[in-house]
């Protein structure tokens, strides 16, 4: 084995939470080395985002805990420390601007994710961080109860005061999260909460879904219904896939109906094409248009409410013909498309694996790390940061923020 230098931190993993981590701890003139397995420093932020990054969420702190499925106390601690205005006033500071989108998403204005990266590397250079690439860590050693230092795949050995481990969780492993964290803490006696899929596209049973491949939809309304009961509904942007279903609004509801098909539930999607119509409204809306139109075939109408390549497929559903005219329909067929129009309901075959989610849920038990400076309880100067810790929300810049955030409060009690 070959032992290298000595440290006053060693962080794992240069994701958003480990550089924000290196850059803070550095500040005060520390020696702090930065490891990681890929050969360039945060690959999965510059696809945040769709390669724009949505950094943040301008919503205020219990909006934004709200968003987190679990440990909504342990991070009030982190964001009481560093929140959305500190984030988005560190980066100002380095000449990016950002402008707010529809539901308070925040992205930089040039919507370019790169943009992002290159003030962290810039801030990791001018703080003297020591980066190590392409070497990928292997164990955490400790002495009495206290950190020592790092071992990597390749033998080499590293020593320091202080370990962060911000080594990401288990989705898109391509760009090096590929749960590395989890064992590290496990062998360091750790518990790790179940790790499931969360913000994951669904694949449907019916068949002809299929045929709507590509189209996207802004504003639909989803109802998850466990075994015919509503378990949850969000309002948000649904795209059509070759297996199924996916776009923020299907994300969002993905983890619980992943939960409920581990219960071997029957899971339906019922989708509202018209939610900001009531019943009454919606049936007004329809007979006029079949009045005004009635010469017309109904797959030749609606063009406002769905796209004609889903109406074949989507009358069909309705059990109607294509071509049948607006006033040849029956009252009995007009109120089957008016159902279909505000409930069509799908059948979930599955949710995809967490390797093609936007985050993991379960991760380091956050009942054996301290809240207020994320140090493990277990481990005198262990920290963990981001996604490794069992925390994780819908979409929306709450994920980058907690990352963030997390990473601040390490590197700052170091
Ligand atoms: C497609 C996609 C889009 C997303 N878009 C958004 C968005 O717009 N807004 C948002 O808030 N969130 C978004 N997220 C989630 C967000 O990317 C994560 O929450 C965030 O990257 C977590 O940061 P992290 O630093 O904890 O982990 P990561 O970003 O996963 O970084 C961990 C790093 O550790 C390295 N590493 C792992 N193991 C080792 C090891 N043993 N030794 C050395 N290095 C190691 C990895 O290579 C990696 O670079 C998106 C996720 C995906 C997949």
């Amino acid at each position: 084995m070959l032992t290298m230098q000595s440290y006053d931190a060693i962080i794992i993993g240069a994701g958003p939470a480990g550089m924000i981590a290196a850059m803070r701890a550095s500040e005060n003139n520390k020696k702090v080395l930065l490891i990681e397995r890929n050969h360039t420093l945060g690959v999965k932020l510059l696809i945040t985002g769709g390669g724009r990054c949505n950094l943040t969420n301008a919503s205020d702190i219990e909006d934004f805990l709200n968003k987190f499925s679990a440990s909504k106390d342990f991070l009030r601690n982190s964001f009481a420390q560093f929140f959305n205005t500190e984030l988005l006033s560190f980066f100002e500071k380095s000449g990016i601007a950002f402008k707010t989108e529809e539901n308070g998403c925040v992205f930089p204005v040039g919507d370019k994710a790169m943009d992002i990266l290159n003030v962290l590397k810039q801030k990791l250079q001018e703080n003297n961080v020591e980066i190590l690439t392409g070497e990928r860590v292997k164990n955490i050693t400790i002495k009495n109860k206290r950190v020592e230092g790092v071992i990597t795949f390749s033998n080499k050995q590293f020593l320091a005061k202080s370990v962060v481990v911000s080594t990401g969780g288990l989705s898109y492993p391509k760009t090096g999260s590929t749960g590395d964290g989890y064992e590290l803490a496990k062998k360091l006696g750790h518990t790790i909460t179940p790790l499931k899929p969360a913000l994951v596209p669904i694949a449907i049973k019916e068949k002809f879904i299929k045929d709507w491949q590509g189209i996207s939809l802004k504003k639909v309304l989803v109802t998850v219904l466990d075994n015919g009961k509503k378990v949850a509904e969000r309002l948000d942007d649904i795209i059509f896939t070759h297996f199924g279903i996916s776009g923020p609004v299907i994300l969002d509801v993905s983890a619980v109906v992943y939960d409920k098909l581990e219960l071997k539930n029957k899971v339906e999607l019922a989708i509202n094409f018209v939610p900001k119509l009531n019943q009454k409204e919606l049936d007004v809306f329809v007979l006029r248009e079949l009045k005004i139109n009635s010469a017309k075939t109904i797959k030749n109408m609606f063009k406002d409410v769905l796209p004609r390549k889903m109406m074949e497929q989507f009358l069909k559903y309705c059990n109607l013909s294509p071509d049948i005219t607006a006033h040849q329909m029956t009252t009995e067929e007009r109120k089957r498309f008016i159902k279909g129009l505000s409930n069509l309901c799908l059948t979930v075959e599955r949710v995809l694996p967490i390797k093609d989610g936007i985050i993991t849920r379960g991760g380091v038990n956050t009942k054996e790390i301290n809240p207020k400076t994320l140090e493990s309880k277990l481990v005198e100067g262990l920290f963990f940061a981001g996604e490794v810790i069992d925390i994780d929300a819908t979409t929306g810049g709450y994920n980058l923020q907690a990352a963030f955030s997390t990473g601040w409060v390490c590197g700052g009690n170091i």
